[in-house]
This record gives C-alpha cells, sequence and structure tokens, in this order.
C-alpha cells in the first residue's frame, strides 16, 4: 500500500458501509486523511470506522441518503464539523438492479436519482466548501456501464454515462478553481452488490471469464486509483473516467 500523502487531510466517502466505498475510507485514513464515512446503511457504515480507529486512523460517520439533498448538505456540514475542511470527496454510493424491470419507472427513477442525481448533489456542496478553500479533488463512481452499453440494464447504463458527463463538465467547470474532478469506472469487483452473482459458481465462472485478466477485480485495486486520483501525485489529472477494469474495456 502506498502512501498518497494526505496528511492534515480531510476525505468524505458516500456508500462507505461496505464494499469499495469501505476500502476507499480505509485507504484514505492509511494515507493520512481524517474521513467522513457515510452510507444509508448505519450499522455498515459505523464498522467503517471503527476499521479506521482500529487501524489508528481517525473517522466520523454520518447518515446520508444522496438522493436527498438536505440530507447531502447535512453530510458535507459534518465534515468540515468534525475536521475542519474538505479536501478531497469520493462520491460512490449507487445501486443497481439485477433482477428488476428498469423500464419500470419507479425503478428507472430510483437509480437515477441515486446513481446520477446523487453525484450531482454531492458535487454541488462539495464543489462550495472546495471553493471558498481554494481546491480540492473530486471523484465519482461510475462504472465501464458508463462507457459501455448493456443490454439488460438501461437506467444503471444511462445514470453511470451521466455520472462520466457530469464529472467531464465538473472538471471544466471547476478548472481555474483548483478543483480537480475525476472519475473511476471499475469493471466487475467483487463486493456485496455482486455478491448475488458471484455466490453462483457457473456465474462467478463466467464474469471471470469476462475479464481478459481472467478474474474479478478487487474493492482496494478500485480503491488505490481512487485514493491517487485525490493525490498531489494526480495534480495535472482532471475530466478523466478512469478504467479500473482488468482489461474489460480494452476488447
Ligand atoms: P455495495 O452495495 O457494496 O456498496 C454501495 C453502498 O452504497 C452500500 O453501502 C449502500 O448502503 C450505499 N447506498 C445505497 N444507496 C444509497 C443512498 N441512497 N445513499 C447513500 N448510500 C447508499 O456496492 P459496491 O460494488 O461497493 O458499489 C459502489 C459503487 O461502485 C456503486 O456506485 C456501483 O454502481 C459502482 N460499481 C460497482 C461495480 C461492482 O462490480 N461491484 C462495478 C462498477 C461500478
Amino acid at each position: 500500500m502506498i502512501d498518497y500523502g494526505l496528511q492534515g487531510k480531510v476525505a468524505l466517502v458516500t456508500g462507505a458501509g461496505g464494499g469499495i466505498g469501505r476500502a476507499a475510507a480505509l485507504a484514505f485514513a492509511r494515507s493520512g486523511a481524517s474521513v467522513l464515512v457515510s452510507d444509508v446503511n448505519d450499522e455498515g457504515g459505523r464498522a467503517t470506522v471503527a476499521l479506521i480507529e482500529a487501524q489508528g486512523g481517525k473517522a466520523a460517520f454520518q447518515h446520508c441518503d444522496v438522493s436527498d439533498s438536505a440530507q447531502v448538505k447535512a453530510m458535507v456540514a459534518a465534515a468540515v464539523h468534525h475536521f475542519g475542511r474538505l479536501d478531497c470527496a469520493f462520491n460512490n454510493a449507487g445501486i443497481t438492479n439485477i433482477a428488476a424491470d428498469e423500464y419500470d419507472e419507479a425503478v428507472w427513477g430510483r437509480a437515477i436519482g441515486i446513481n446520477l442525481t446523487g453525484v450531482m448533489l454531492c458535487m454541488r456542496e462539495e464543489a462550495e466548501v472546495m471553493l471558498t478553500q481554494g481546491g480540492g479533488a473530486i471523484v465519482n463512481t461510475a462504472s465501464i456501464n458508463g462507457l459501455v452499453g448493456n443490454p439488460s440494464q438501461p437506467a444503471y447504463v444511462a445514470s453511470k454515462h451521466g455520472v462520466v458527463g457530469l464529472t467531464r463538465h465538473g472538471a471544466l467547470r471547476w478548472a481555474k478553481a483548483g478543483i480537480r474532478v475525476n472519475a473511476v469506472c471499475p469493471g466487475v469487483i467483487v463486493t456485496p452488490m455482486t455478491a448475488p452473482l458471484v455466490a453462483k459458481e457457473d456465474m462467478r465462472q463466467l464474469l471471470d471469464s469476462m475479464t481478459p485478466m481472467g478474474r474479478m477485480g478487487q474493492a482496494e485495486e478500485v480503491a488505490e486509483a481512487v485514493v491517487w486520483l485525490c493525490s498531489g501525485a494526480a495534480s495535472f489529472v482532471t475530466g478523466h473516467p478512469m478504467v479500473v477494469d482488468g482489461g474489460a474495456t480494452a476488447v
């Protein structure tokens, strides 16, 4: 694990109660940042805080449904309240609807509301704080489904393409203000989201074989990219949708 030199910095992570968000929260803390851990899942979020504290880091939990603007405002305020500033934000909370019909308007609306509108609400509040500080770094979680199509998940694909577009917009809007905005586009990663698929042996083999590297990714492999993008090592990188996909989109 590389130390990305985030001592004295403050990071905020949404959807940090498990999966990629938890791995990123732990990685931010290992690089020295204090972490505002946020999720709708209070138990998962508090467990992430406990894991960070157990490794000697500083963290606090704030419940937040990212599709609710008042809760997003309160979450960003909580980061400043607990730790005094906000330097890095990882807008990662998201849902998928593996079994549901995403052409159903309610299912569609929920996916867009969390995966896309949620990212917009977070970026809006985070940028407001970062502008007063003279800069910061934001990373949004898109997906390889934000870069290529998929025949079965219209809302997921549309929301993640939207996240890539919103990332490019934010990068341009705040480029001269010192705020960098990037995205990560994970391929298939082993997390609670993919657990129902991974649990089926034939499906696991199919998912492994679909990736050129012959395996699914680990949440920590996405977290490394996120912390790097937020660090000074990526000081000239903005507006970039970075794939972490074992070669899936290189095909
Ligand atoms: P996960 O289900 O383990 O984590 C998602 C987290 O988001 C959960 O802790 C959940 O409680 C939280 N969440 C759900 N709705 C929320 C809301 N309205 N407000 C706040 N938090 C909410 O899944 P994951 O795989 O870690 O997914 C994280 C992100 O990565 C998602 O945006 C997902 O779309 C994306 N992604 C995952 C994969 C994969 O293969 N796992 C691939 C590409 C992209």
